[in-house]
């Protein structure tokens, strides 16, 4: 398939952002009369998944503090259910289970949970807790926990199955996917802003509208849109904090212990919800016995046949480096420089034990292979789906995203003219607005 000279629509990346774009557009353009999935090019320099889509956990979730992330991940979550199949979406549900610091918020959680009719169960008080969780699990143990909030919907979904059935949908509306094509600039006409034609490594490709979904590459593309490398931001205090870098990448902790799948059930045999477990007791190694930390700590865990064990992580670190010091290539596992370490193993699975007794002897079965990637966060880790340059879409995730299936349609209808209430707090301008999302007590970036 050759590089077309022309497209109407280009999209850069073929992640889930990408595609889910390029897929729903397609539908759009039909449905409005307006052309159809030939109009649309998706370009990736590697090949579909090759990005943080492609080695995700693959958690798909509402529980967010934030009500305007809430609403948005209610609606992605409605798009992994219509059409489970293709998208190899296991619908076990999720839970968060959280130390009395959180309880209030995570009260308010599924107050609104209630509000826009998502199902969920909430359990207050220590032992109340402890009973409902060994109601699931036999051997649960885990202290100091007071509220468990139990979401029927959501689950997981298997990141490049899920991938490559979204890709087969979007060409079978005539997309065309072009693997091995680097965007390395853009043009504009005339001292116009509009972008005219996205320049690539394989020569020009002359376009009407451009979506990005570049994942941790945003930075590199932001900087080839001339945007800015530091913002100005109003703060929850009322004051204008200047030079803020806009970019901040953060190194996420994943690993998988190498035991049957099976091995995390429920008590009655099922496939349990995916489990994410906050907590402010002290934890205390399963290799030597020595304090971990007493400081806040946080997992998620779930039997994934996929990656062949208990899948899950911890919480993320920032990197420090200026982010265009930061090496993004070679991404994911094959990175030299961001894979989880030792220290990563020792303390996930002292978690699990933590948390359930039947990991309490499993650290030797952790599978020692290099796991985890990076993310390009935003200066308040939440997405900014915006237009740049009069005709650019960019969609940058903060890293929320895998389980975002839905944007690439809410972006597809904004692109035919309609605006999205739900991506309305997403925009750009908030940051010099102070229009800026309340925060968790949560110890990870993204709650
Ligand atoms: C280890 C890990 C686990 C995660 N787990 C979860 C999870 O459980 N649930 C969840 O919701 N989110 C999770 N995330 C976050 C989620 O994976 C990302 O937010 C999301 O996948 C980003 O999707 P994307 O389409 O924007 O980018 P990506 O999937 O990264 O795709 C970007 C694509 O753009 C291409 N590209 C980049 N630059 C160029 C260029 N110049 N020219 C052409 N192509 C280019 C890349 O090759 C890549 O294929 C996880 C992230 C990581 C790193």
């Amino acid at each position: 398939m050759s590089l077309p000279h022309r497209s109407k629509y280009v999209v850069i990346g073929a992640g889930i952002h990408g595609l889910s774009t390029a897929y729903h557009l397609a539908q759009e353009l039909k449905a409005r009369g307006k052309g159809d999935g030939r109009d649309i090019v998706v370009l990736d320099k590697t090949s579909v998944g090759a990005g943080a889509s492609g080695i995700a956990c693959g958690v798909i979730r509402n529980n967010y503090f934030q009500p305007a992330m809430r609403e948005l991940m209610a609606h992605s979550v409605s798009v992994w259910e219509s059409d489970p199949r293709t998208y190899s979406y296991h619908p076990v549900g999720y839970m968060q289970i959280s130390p009395e610091v959180m309880h209030e918020g995570c009260a308010s959680i599924y107050e609104q949970q209630k509000v826009i009719g998502y199902d969920s169960v909430f359990i207050e008080d220590e032992k109340d807790c402890a009973n409902y969780m060994k109601g699931l699990f036999h051997d649960w143990r885990a202290q100091h926990i007071t509220s468990v909030l139990h979401e029927k919907r959501g689950g997981y979904a298997n990141n490049m199955r899920s991938l490559k059935g979204l890709a087969g949908k979007a060409e079978a509306e005539g997309v065309r996917i072009h693997s091995g094509i680097k965007v390395e600039g853009f043009r504009s006409d005339n001292g116009r802003r509009a972008v005219t034609a996205v320049l690539t490594d394989q020569g020009a490709v002359a376009c009407d509208y451009v979506v990005v979904g570049a994942g941790p590459w945003i930075p590199r593309i932001w900087q080839m849109l001339d945007l800015p490398r530091a913002i100005s931001i109003k703060g929850r205090d009322g004051r204008l904090h200047e030079n803020v870098r806009m970019w901040t990448f953060w190194s996420l902790q994943e690993g998988t212990l190498g035991v049957d799948p099976s091995y995390q059930r429920t008590n009655d045999g099922k496939l349990p919800p995916v489990l994410h477990v906050d907590s402010d007791a002290p934890l205390y190694s399963v290799r030597d016995g020595k304090l971990i930390t007493e400081k806040m700590w946080g997992i998620y865990y779930k039997p994934d046949f996929s990656f062949g064990g208990v899948q899950g992580g911890a919480a993320p670190y920032p990197i420090e480096s200026e982010p265009e010091d930061v090496r993004v290539d070679p991404y994911g596992p094959e990175s030299p420089d961001y894979i989880v370490g030792k220290d990563f193993a020792d303390m996930w699975v002292s978690a699990l034990s933590h948390c359930q007794k039947r990991f309490e002897d499993t650290l030797p079965k952790y599978r020692d292979e290099p796991s985890g990637g990076i993310g390009a966060f935003t200066p308040d880790n939440f997405p900014v789906f915006d237009v740049f340059r009069d005709n650019v879409y960019v969609i940058a995730d903060s890293n929320h995203g895998y389980k975002m299936i839905g944007v690439g349609q809410l972006v597809a209808q904004e692109i035919c003219g309609e605006k999205s209430r739900l991506l309305e707090p997403f925009r750009f301008s908030r940051y010099a607005e102070g229009r800026l999302h309340p925060v968790s007590k949560s110890p990870f970036p993204w709650s």
